[in-house]
């Protein structure tokens, strides 16, 4: 008799190599149903930003091809995935369901729940690591407590063992009938009108772009990855994030990699465990522990007396960072960076987060929230840890007193003025002199460069100097607040 066919649920996880629900479910020998669940809407899960759902098209579409090129179909539906598994049961006989864990908050409790739901009806429902290389609850300090400072965290880490990447499959056995499916554009994930276009331009989503992508940073960026990752102006950094966030690549696959560049150079073992590189990868596992252990703090800041915080209600200087049009070049380019493509390089989104939240006073949830829209990689854990850094409201983060200065960060991450040539072309002609402070360069400067500061390009909507001193009295009030 044919084992009764098993169920493998895609969701962050959208590749066929090291995929280990898909490998347990292979392993089984049986007929595969594969299926992704469209559920936005159905659970009070932070909704899927617009950039993140373009690229969750492309991903999805990339992964139908490699399961056909295997022999099977991937299904699309729509609904609350514990109604569309309980429907796909009932169509196909199938007797297990697996799938890869998700880390945000309301994500584990609805998994439980179905978890729970499907095994009492006699159905055997697996999770599986997929996108970590260590679970929060492992790693834990001393006196068995989640750590909330990085560097212990991720020494801790290290001692700790990975598993080897799981091979990918070539064949994955269809079941004999043929089940219906939502056809991709019906799941509208893609916008209606073209603002894509500079994201089509910046990306090409899907498990074998990953690879090249890891590929080209190890061969062209790791070897300056610690000197270059800050430069906004450079292609220092992997860009693999995005790939990440959607599982077209994990972290154990790039750690793998990473170990393999290293010996092909015959690099010794500590180059590649102590690098800066793998030590990014250790804050996204960090985002996630601290989002595992501190689910809260996705809207409340970890620091409770942040609480407090006098934030100002201002929405046209929110709508102003969000176009870009602060006056503060760097600022606006990322800005800029971010809306046209989807991303913003790490350095930048730090500079434009700490000019929201310190130099407007606009509280840092207006900035995740932001973010979270417009990013290709938005992800829950990073975004938050991102933005409570930057806050210095969260775990190890930057302290509230130290405040960027958008010029002089500009001047040294970006010394030629590239970055904002590119982001800001209305300042393209300006001398690298001016080009951070063009509220400074002299008359005849900017007449040459064809500036007309107010209406070609904005003035600053604060001073900085001015802006500092009043983030500062602010933070003193919560210090000081009994
Ligand atoms: C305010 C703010 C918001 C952020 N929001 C997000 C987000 O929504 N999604 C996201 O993936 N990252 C976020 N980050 C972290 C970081 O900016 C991006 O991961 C990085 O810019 C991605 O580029 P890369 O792939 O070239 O990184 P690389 O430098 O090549 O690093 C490799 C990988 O390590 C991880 N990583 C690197 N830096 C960090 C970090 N500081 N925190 C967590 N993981 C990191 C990413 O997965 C990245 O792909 C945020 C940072 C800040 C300051």
């Amino acid at each position: 008799m044919n084992p009764a066919p098993v169920i493998v649920w895609f969701r962050r996880d959208l590749r066929l190599a090291d995929n280990p629900a898909l490998s347990a479910a292979l392993a089984t020998g049986a007929p595969l149903v594969l299926v992704f669940i469209d559920d936005r809407g159905t659970h009070d899960s932070a909704p899927l930003g617009a950039a993140a759902s373009w690229w969750l098209h492309e991903s999805i579409r990339s992964l139908s091809e490699s399961i056909k090129m295997a022999g099977n179909r991937l299904i699309l539906r729509k609904g609350h995935p514990y109604q569309v598994l309980n429907e796909l049961i009932t169509e196909t006989g199938a007797q297990s369901v697996h799938w890869n864990r998700r880390y945000e908050p309301m994500v584990i409790r609805r998994d439980a729940e179905i978890k729970a739901s499907l095994s009492k009806t006699g159905l055997a429902a697996t999770s599986h690591n997929g996108s970590l290389l260590h679970e929060p609850w492992i790693v834990k300090n001393k006196s068995g407590n989640p750590f909330r400072v990085f560097t212990p965290y991720w020494r801790h880490c290290l001692t700790l063992p990975v598993s080897e990447p799981l091979p990918a499959p070539t064949h994955l056995k269809p079941i004999a009938k043929t089940l219906p499916s939502e056809n991709l554009e019906d799941l509208r994930l893609q916008p209606t009108f073209g603002w894509d276009a500079g994201i089509s331009a910046a990306w090409q989503p899907g498990e074998s772009r990953a690879q090249e992508g890891l590929d080209l940073f190890l061969t062209k960026a790791f070897a300056d990855y610690s000197t270059e990752r800050d430069r906004p102006d450079q292609t220092g950094t992997s860009r693999l994030s995005p790939h990440l966030q959607f599982g077209e690549i994990s972290p154990r696959q790039i750690r793998q990699g990473l170990q393999k560049h290293a010996q092909k150079l015959a690099l010794p073992s500590s180059e590649w465990i102590g690098s800066q590189f793998l030590a990014e990868l250790g804050w996204r596992e960090f985002a996630n522990h601290l989002l595992y252990h501190f689910p809260e703090t996705v809207r409340h800041p970890l620091r409770a007396e942040f609480e407090n915080f006098p934030w100002r209600s201002d929405p046209q200087a929110l709508i102003a960072w969000q176009k870009g049009r602060t006056g503060y070049p760097i600022v606006d380019a990322g800005m800029r960076e971010l809306w046209t493509t989807g991303w913003m390089h790490n350095r930048v989104r730090m500079i434009t987060a700490s000019f929201l939240v310190k130099d407007l006073l606009i509280d840092w949830r207006h900035g995740a929230d932001w973010f979270m829209d417009t990013l290709v990689d938005a992800d829950l854990a990073a975004n938050t840890l991102g933005w409570q850094w930057t806050a210095g409201c969260g775990a190890d983060a930057a302290p509230f007193f130290r405040i960027f200065n958008p010029t002089s960060q500009g001047e040294r991450f970006d010394p030629d003025g590239d970055y904002v040539r590119r982001w800001v072309p209305e300042l393209a002609k300006l001398p690298k002199r001016w080009i951070h402070q063009p509220w400074n360069a002299p008359a005849a400067v900017l007449q040459s460069a064809g500036i007309r500061p107010g209406q070609d390009y904005p003035e600053p909507i604060v001073s900085h100097a001015i802006a500092r001193n009043v983030a500062l009295e602010a933070f003193q009030k919560i210090k000081t607040r009994p």
